[in-house]
């Protein structure tokens, strides 16, 4: 049984393909989110169904694989079974890749005012408050509220603030620039507010550095230092300092999935499960945490919540898994290699780090691009993806400017 059908459950699926076991894999939407392109979508960049495929379809041809469509609530442990809304399951081995979601550390009142981008849905609505904003300083004719509707913070400088940044205000500059007649949508403020003390926090010094410069290049305003004290429906406060703005934008903590609280396991103050070298849990040797939804400890270190590290532990459990089926030894404890830390600014600008390389600039960017498109190989249509994304660079087009559903449709 394998909850939850993101990089870490998919691999998982795949890798035991060939293994003498049935699998079940349930996950509360029927598609498979390719996460690192969400910020395209929130900035009509990219359609959803070009990051977003059926998980029926994309499992189609594994006969031993079956999906279901359900919100895993609870896993009573003790009996192997696990809850979804309306029914229980049972199973002899379960993998959990459930995934994280945002926190709001401990204002969760601040959520309606400032949505986080994690999934389809975040990413349809931030594309409804960017575009329905410029929508609506059109038609303003009183400037000081219009200027608040040109202003878009975003709160948060890691690699998803830094990307949603950089591709608003080119947004601004380039693409909608010749479309309105009232405004001059090159007049939007952007803003990116961070309460450390540098943007990127996880790079080196010199990325961050990079980084900050970049982003000022296209005109963002990079507030290091800044906490968050306040966010509403008019804007936020920083420190003493009311900033007035009609779109806040949540890039700022991450939460696991609430698996620790399922299996009863220990889980480290972002909830992440603790998990053994093998990736069980230290209670049931048949129940594996992994993904975003775990804490794995190495002798190199922790290891990152990133797509790859995902993907690693998936394939590393199905191998134990299979092993253990077939009643041969366990494989040595579970090892990340590290894929690189990748960062885009705008549309010509990146910075990646791998362990023997360091890479800035357009020549980043494009190395980040066939990365990405590499990636985007296990999955159906690679091809139009990468090609409408090309399209889409080369013409600064953004042809997902559409605005759709309602507010109170999320
Ligand atoms: C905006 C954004 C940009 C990112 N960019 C990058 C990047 O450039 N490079 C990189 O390496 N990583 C990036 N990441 C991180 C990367 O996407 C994650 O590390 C990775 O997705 C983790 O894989 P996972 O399998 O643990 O979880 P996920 O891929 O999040 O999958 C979790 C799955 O579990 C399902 N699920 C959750 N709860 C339940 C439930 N109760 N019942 C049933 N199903 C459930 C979800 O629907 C989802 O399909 C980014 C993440 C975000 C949000």
């Amino acid at each position: 049984m394998i909850v939850g059908a993101g990089f870490g459950g998919l691999s998982a699926t795949t890798a035991l393909a060939h293994a003498a076991c049935d699998v079940t894999v349930i996950d509360r939407h029927n598609y498979h989110l390719f996460q690192p392109l969400l910020y395209q979508v929130a900035t009509a960049g990219l359609p959803p169904s070009d990051i977003a495929w059926p998980i029926r379809s994309i499992l189609h041809r594994q006969r031993n694989a079956v999906v279901l469509l359900g919100e895993v609530v609870g896993v009573d442990v003790g009996a192997h079974r696990v809850r979804l809304r309306d029914r229980e399951i049972a199973f002899d081995y379960l993998i959990v890749a459930a995934g994280a979601t945002h926190a709001y550390f401990g204002h969760d009142d601040w959520r309606p005012h400032a949505p986080g981008l994690k999934s389809v849905d975040d990413a349809t609505q931030i594309r409804r408050r960017i575009l329905t904003a410029f929508e609506a300083a059109e038609m303003e004719q009183d400037p000081e509220r219009r200027a608040r509707l040109l202003r878009f913070a975003i709160v948060g400088a890691g690699p998803t603030g830094v990307e949603l940044a950089g591709t608003i205000a080119e947004l601004a500059r380039f693409t909608l620039a010749a479309d309105f007649r009232r405004i001059d949508p090159r007049s939007a403020k952007v803003m990116l507010v961070e309460a450390g003390p540098r943007v990127l926090a996880t790079f080196a010094q010199r990325q961050s550095q990079y980084a900050q410069r970049a982003l000022e290049k296209l005109g963002v305003e990079v507030r290091v230092n800044s906490a968050v004290t306040a966010c509403d429906a008019e804007g936020i406060t920083i420190g003493g300092e009311r900033v007035s703005t009609a779109t806040v934008l949540w890039a700022a903590g991450v939460a696991a999935a609430p698996v620790g609280a399922w299996l009863g396991a220990a889980t480290d103050r972002a909830g992440r499960v603790k998990v053994g070298p093998d990736l069980a849990v230290s209670t049931d040797p048949a129940i594996f945490v992994i993904g975003d939804s775990a804490l794995v400890e190495t002798a190199a270190g922790r290891v990152p919540g990133v797509a790859p590290a995902a993907k690693q532990q998936g394939r590393y459990v199905a191998a134990v898994i299979a092993r253990r089926l077939l009643a041969q030894p366990a494989p040595p404890p579970f090892e990340y290699r590290n894929a690189g830390n990748f960062a885009t600014i705008g549309r010509a600008r990146a910075v990646i780090e791998f362990p023997f390389l360091t890479l800035r600039g357009w020549l980043a960017w494009w190395f980040w691009g066939v990365a990405h498109i590499y990636f985007l190989l296990g999955v159906p249509s690679p091809l139009m993806v990468s090609l409408r994304w090309l399209w889409e660079y080369l013409t600064y087009g953004r042809g997902a400017r559409l605005i759709t559903g309602a507010e109170d449709a999320d």
